[in-house]
């Protein structure tokens, strides 16, 4: 009763609480152990985040984490990369914290097949490794077929830059080889998609780059929807210092791709709008859950997994968890933060199974702050409460920063940008 009340009290204030997010308290957390073998799969925001808090909360669990990179690029922080404002270094995360100061076995692998009948599953150098519960978070992969002409094979002339690392290094290098008067076109996908606001702020700090170095260039956006997360700040933003830089064209207004001529960098639009050159092109495929869940049989007819939204447990199977953007989360979106979130549920829906204990109704937030130039910040905030075989916004909760605001409150939500980045990922990976 009195965690009840407590929770109740911190959402009236948009705020959650580990305990709010998890359900699992102090007297929970701690001593408990059984040696029950958790295979995480995935090491990114979502994976990393479960693979920590199950030791956390159960430090005698035996959690291997499965990740083939040694080193995971954050998305967030990537556009300040191709901005040309962050070092890649300042936006790589490692494993050491969680193999060293966690207890979690690292494997550099990757999961080729999942043996659901024996619970094991298969690694791509040969090994194979038996689980009690599974938990895989492996992120989305792409649909090229959505759009003539482009396949995968073709992201290094046209790079995606949607998985943070080598793509997010040739898209920038692109950009500082074009000459000054280019036109950069950037191709959006429709919803779902990872980070609703990540275009956008990709497309403001590709124009703060130019108007230091290359004023004369133009930037088109062909946009598959008709509008946008935080449209109304962006377009107050882009006003404000790039003047008419930027032309956004939404779905009904000639946005809407049908093909790309690769060696032309030609964007082919819907009869009766015009073909689109570019100089440099950022083609953002259609997405879906990654490769994996899918062969593994996990997905719905849209290419994303279906779960259980108190817990995360596949609706499919009963020992595997899938969280993160591979998941369907209501109306939680596919973002760092609601993964980091995620990945604390699935831990102590985990540890309470476990234990015996009823799963119970998990609440969590939250925020997704997006740069307009390095001092200008803006964000998107939202609390989510299990309700109704849902995750819910709390009405009430959350809300977008004000427009009309003046430079030193903006400057303020570029600073709370860097401060989220550096909690959130201490909170996953450190
Ligand atoms: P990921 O973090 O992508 O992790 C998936 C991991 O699984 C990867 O490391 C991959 O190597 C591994 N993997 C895949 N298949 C296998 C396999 N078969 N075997 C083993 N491992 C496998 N979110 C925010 O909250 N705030 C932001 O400001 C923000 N900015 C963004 C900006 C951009 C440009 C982009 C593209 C995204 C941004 N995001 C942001 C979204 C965020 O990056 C993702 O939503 C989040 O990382 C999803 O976590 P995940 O665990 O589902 O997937």
């Amino acid at each position: 009763m009195q965690q009840f009340n407590r929770r109740r009290f911190l959402q009236a204030f948009g705020i959650t609480s580990l305990a709010s997010v998890t359900g699992v308290s102090g007297a929970i957390a701690g001593g408990y152990s059984n040696g029950a073998r958790i295979v995480v799969v995935g090491g990114g925001s979502g994976g990393a985040t479960a693979a920590k808090y199950l030791k956390t909360f159960s430090p005698g669990l035996d959690v291997t984490l499965i990740e083939p990179n040694s080193t995971y690029h954050t998305c967030y922080g990537s556009n300040w990369v191709i901005g040309g404002f962050e070092d890649m270094d300042n936006i790589a995360q490692t494993y050491d914290a969680m193999r060293d100061r966690h207890g979690v076995k690292v494997v550099a692998d990757s999961v080729t097949a999942v043996d659901a009948d024996k619970r094991r599953v298969h690694l791509a150098g040969g090994d194979e490794i038996k689980y009690d519960k599974l938990v895989m978070s492996p992120g989305i992969d792409f649909r090229y077929d959505a759009v003539e002409g482009i396949s995968e094979d073709d992201a290094e002339a046209i790079p995606h830059a949607w998985k943070a690392g080598e793509q997010t290094r040739i898209l920038r290098s692109q950009l500082t080889d074009m000459p000054d008067g280019g036109v950069f076109v950037m191709v959006a996908p429709p919803n779902p998609f990872r980070c609703p606001p990540g275009p956008y702020e990709r497309i403001s700090l590709i124009a703060h780059y130019f108007k230091q170095e290359k004023p004369k260039s133009k930037i088109i956006v062909l946009d598959a929807k008709d509008n946008f997360s935080k449209q109304g700040l962006f377009e107050e933003g882009w006003a404000e210092h790039y003047g008419d830089m930027i032309e956004w064209r939404g779905a009904s207004d000639g946005g809407r791709v049908e093909e790309i001529d690769v060696g032309e960098k030609m964007a082919r639009t819907e009869e009766g709008f015009e073909r689109v050159k570019a100089d440099v092109m950022n083609f953002i495929p259609h997405q879906r859950a990654a490769k994996i869940v899918h062969d593994v049989g996990l997905t719905n007819d849209e290419g994303w997994v279906p779960v259980d939204q108190r817990t995360f447990k596949s609706e499919m199977d009963g020992n595997i968890y899938v969280l993160g953007d591979s998941s369907v989360a209501g109306a939680m979106p596919k973002s760092g933060h609601s993964a980091n979130n995620q990945g604390k549920i699935v831990a102590a829906a985990i540890v309470r199974e476990l234990m015996d204990q009823e799963p119970f109704d998990p609440s969590s937030a939250n925020t997704c702050y997006s740069l307009i130039t390095p001092d200008h910040g803006v964000s998107v905030a939202a609390v989510y409460q299990y309700k109704d075989g849902a995750q819910a916004g709390v009405d009430g909760s959350g809300g977008v920063s004000p427009s009309g605001e003046s430079a030193d409150f903006r400057k303020r939500e570029a600073e709370y940008t860097r401060g989220w980045y550096k909690g959130i990922t201490y909170d996953i990976w450190g």
